[in-house]
């Protein structure tokens, strides 16, 4: 069966998600707008059907949806009204989901705690009073409320997983090039993936395959979608499973405690557990951040306030403006070589570390982020709120697959397990995450 069955029909569903929205929203700020045509497209979703009919979804507001604003949570894009819609939005609409609203996120989705909206913070319906994580924050935080089904966010350096994680809910960042970045506005886009959000492994795995596969783009890998729902299967027996000891370095020991529970039990589960080696582990972060600084600042240089409302420079948080001369400083041509020709060296050294350690074994499993999430409201320097990204940016440097899983809690704060695998096996991943699930 690959097909969703929701309790109610179509237009039930989406007034229940809408209650529960009435009720918390104002508290959690998942949303910058809702959707207004949201009931006509239920009532089409009962007339049409479709694997999806009637699932809500929230959409991160970095994600074109024809007719609502893409804002990127900025000041500089406040007032744009997307044209047409995402590949990925176009998919999901084509299989009967309703999309319930734009999600909030990280100005640009720069962040890892969902605090530099221009829209305001979002807050952790899971964990009151701490950060939801970032930068899809509404996303995770729409469906851990229960205001939608499932959310689309966008993963560049852990975007989808650090909130899913923090949230409690399931997230997937596909293989680099399998879900179309059409329609998807850039932070850096060697490493941008579109990737759905659920409350559960299943659901999940279905968004995946209806947005998987090949699009328009160039850049896109050449490969037709998967039927992940039909061959899912928690059955571990055979499954290697590796863990490299520089995961624990870096993790805090409440967190460790929490993801080696959940090793055990994929052992039990009768899986194998292997350590593997990933030495480079810590140069990924400041390889990431050199791209990204670069990548982006090259991005925004469209944002010069003549097409769209604003000049960038002259509205934008602070974080965006930090990377911005950033950015501009590395690309300058005398520093060229110096930094970013050895960022893309890195980046090589850490993909061929990755893929050598997931050749001994069929997944990698790790931590999601090295802390818990702080408190709303608690300031952190630059450095410490980079420093969530640290297990979550080698996946997309490397451009693999990555999904997330609630594993635990930490005095009742979710903590999620991460699943990595080969490119384009997003099937093992998916399975592993299914034999994981339920932990709590
Ligand atoms: N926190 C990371 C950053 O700020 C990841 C962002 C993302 O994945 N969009 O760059």
């Amino acid at each position: 069966m690959n097909e969703l069955v929701l309790e109610h029909s179509p237009l039930e569903n989406l007034e229940r998600c809408l209650e529960r929205i009435q009720e918390r929203e104002r508290e959690i700020n998942a949303f910058i707008e809702l959707n207004p045509r949201a009931e006509e497209e239920a009532r089409r979703a009962e007339r049409h059907g479709g694997r999806l009919c009637g699932l809500t979804v929230a959409v991160k507001s970095n994600i074109n949806v024809r007719g609502l604003r893409a804002t990127c949570a900025s000041k500089t894009l406040e007032n744009y009204v997307a044209p047409y819609d995402a590949v990925a939005v176009q998919r999901l609409r084509s299989e009967g989901a309703v999309i319930v609203g734009m999600a909030n996120m990280d100005e640009f989705a720069c962040g890892s705690s969902g605090e530099t909206s221009y829209f305001g913070p979002t807050q952790n319906p899971a964990a009151e009073g701490r950060i939801p994580g970032g930068s899809s924050s509404g996303s995770a935080a729409a469906v851990a409320a229960g205001f939608a089904d499932a959310a689309l966010g966008s993963d560049t350096g852990g975007s989808i997983r650090n909130p899913a994680s923090h949230c409690g809910v399931v997230g997937i960042k596909p293989t680099y090039g399998l879900v179309p970045r059409h329609g998807l506005i850039d932070l850096a886009m060697s490493l941008d993936q579109i990737g759905p959000i659920a409350r559960d492994v299943r659901t999940a795995a279905l968004l995946l395959e209806v947005i998987a596969g090949r699009g328009r783009e160039a850049s896109m890998l050449d490969v037709q979608p998967q039927p992940y729902t039909r061959h899912l299967s928690a059955d571990l027996a055979g499954v290697r499973v590796g863990f490299a000891r520089e995961f624990e370095e870096v993790t805090s020991p409440e967190i460790l405690g929490v993801i080696k529970r959940s090793l055990r039990r994929l052992e039990a589960q009768g899986a194998e557990v292997v350590e593997v080696e990933l030495p480079s582990l810590e140069k990924a972060l400041p390889t990431y951040y050199l791209i990204v600084f670069v990548e982006f600042f090259s991005a925004t240089r469209r944002y010069d306030g003549r097409r769209y409302g604003y000049r960038i420079e002259e509205v934008c948080g602070a974080e965006v403006l930090r990377r911005i001369h950033l950015g501009s400083y590395i690309s300058q041509k005398e520093y060229a070589g110096r930094y970013y020709r050895r960022a893309l060296q890195f980046r090589s050294l850490i993909r061929r570390e990755l893929l050598q350690a997931l050749e001994q074994v069929d997944v990698l499993a790790a931590p999601t982020t090295p802390k818990l999430p702080h408190r709303l409201g608690e300031s952190l320097t630059p450095l410490e709120m980079y420093a969530y990204d640290l297990l979550t940016v080698p996946a997309n440097l490397a451009g693999i697959p990555a999904g997330v899983v609630p594993a635990g809690r930490v005095r009742g704060i979710p903590v999620g397990l991460q699943v990595h695998a080969k490119p384009l096996e997003e099937q093992v991943m998916l399975n592993v995450m299914l034999a994981a699930e339920g932990a709590e």
